[in-house]
């Protein structure tokens, strides 16, 4: 028991005494009263006493664990509670208001208040939480980690994604620093990103410079324009690569995809008006016929006179058989009238047995052979969506071997099969 209580008490005691003594000593006095007022003196002070003890004896307010509590954004906060010193704590701990505001989905500082009013004054003790993120974004490359580039080729960026685990995507914030220079050697690209609570991360792309220029490719699409073109178009467009179309007779609406082709820089050129082999290859007469109404028409909506033509089935096919020795005496009678003819070296098979985009890609991709020049036949039909699946990846692929891409022009050296029939 504490002193001052005790003493208290000890006072209580002695003020009996002394108005026991009274009573006893005035039997006549009023003792009635005398005895009221000792009963009011002792429940006063009985009241003082306890006040006095209970003040002086305030409860202790403890937090259990830390006082600072470090917890890891979107982890569950688990709050150790508090303990009251004091002998009444039982009933005392009740009375304790927890103020708890902690959202461990938002970074933070939070204050989980515990407070007790006793005697009309505050008891309470905080608790400090933070809510922190301490998990770095990541960024995914999209496209190749290491690549080759042949000198003269500019890099095009192949994109990235940065994904953060509490700012999510911020891909937005991604810094990339891109020292490559047109000489030999081996580069980095290096991407860096800082999330909202200052975690950072960074990673590399390598780019090898070479010197080879592994040959150019010649793309050609034959049989167009078709709804396709566009599409065609702007892929070659967003590549900056020049390619050569090889037209048959095409509609009015057609006019401005065909002026566009020559626009943007591509070789328009000559396959066939009709595209049917039992006309075309009927006679020689027969054949000039056709070409002539189509280089005619050609030159009408672009104002460009083609002399670069190909075969419908190329110099070497033999569904011109019906008519023997006509393919023999076409490829001479072209060049004599000064056009230049073109087959190819690399087939698609896109108008063939390739099913599928990825079919049609590693043709073309198998065929490529260095240190020569690639024509490469498409097919610019508008069925034929795989050829514009594939197109991009195949220039990409082709740029990062180290080929380089070229339209075919009057100067350009023949590329011809031979004649088989
Ligand atoms: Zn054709």
């Amino acid at each position: 028991m504490n002193g001052l209580y005790l003493g208290i008490y000890v006072v209580l005691i002695l003020l009996l005494v002394i108005l026991g003594a009274f009573i006893f000593m005035n039997r006549k006095a009023h003792i009635k009263k005398i005895i009221f007022f000792s009963i009011l003196i002792f429940t006063i002070l009985l009241f003082v006493g306890y006040y006095g003890y209970s003040i002086l004896n305030k409860p202790i307010l403890k937090i259990n664990g830390s006082e600072i509590v470090n917890i890891s954004v979107f982890d569950k906060y688990n709050d150790e509670g508090f303990e009251i010193k004091h002998p009444n704590s039982t009933k005392l701990k009740k009375a304790v208001k927890v103020d708890n505001n902690v959202d461990t989905n938002k970074v933070g500082t939070y204050n989980v208040k515990y407070s007790l009013k006793y005697f009309g004054k505050d008891i309470y003790a905080t608790r400090i939480v933070n809510v922190i993120d301490e998990i770095k974004p990541i960024i995914e490359l999209k496209g190749n980690t290491e690549l080759t580039l042949s000198r003269g080729i500019e890099y095009a960026e192949q994109g990235y994604t940065a994904t953060d685990n509490y700012d999510g995507d911020i891909t937005n914030k991604v810094k990339v620093e891109n020292n490559i220079l047109d000489e030999v050697g081996k580069y980095e690209i290096i991407y860096s990103v800082t999330d909202s609570s200052g975690n950072s991360y960074s990673i590399k792309r390598i780019v090898n410079r070479l010197n080879n220029n592994n040959g150019v490719i010649y793309l050609t699409f034959d049989d167009g324009p078709s709804s396709n073109t566009s599409k065609i178009l702007d892929i070659l467009k967003s590549e900056n690569i020049k390619a050569t179309f090889f037209v048959v007779n095409y509609g009015s609406a057609y006019d401005l995809l065909v002026q566009r082709i020559v626009n943007e820089g591509h070789t328009i050129a000559l396959h066939s008006y009709t595209h049917d082999y039992k006309i075309i290859y009927a006679s020689e007469e027969s054949y000039f016929n056709d070409l002539i109404t189509l280089k005619n028409k050609v030159k009408n909506t672009t104002g460009i006179d083609s002399i670069i033509i190909r075969f419908p089935g190329g110099s070497s096919n033999t569904i011109s058989s019906f008519n023997k020795g006509i393919m023999s005496r076409l490829v001479n009678a072209v060049k004599e009238q000064g056009y230049h003819y073109f087959d190819w070296n690399v087939d698609s098979r896109d108008a063939g047995v390739a099913k599928n985009s990825t079919e049609v890609y590693n043709n073309v991709m198998k065929g490529l052979i260095p240190n020569r020049s690639n024509v490469v036949l498409m097919h610019d039909l508008g069925y034929n969506v795989k050829t514009v699946e594939a197109l991009k990846n195949i220039i990409e692929d082709s740029k990062n071997k180290g080929y380089s891409f070229a339209r075919i022009t009057n100067d350009t050296p023949m590329i011809t099969h031979k004649v088989n029939n």
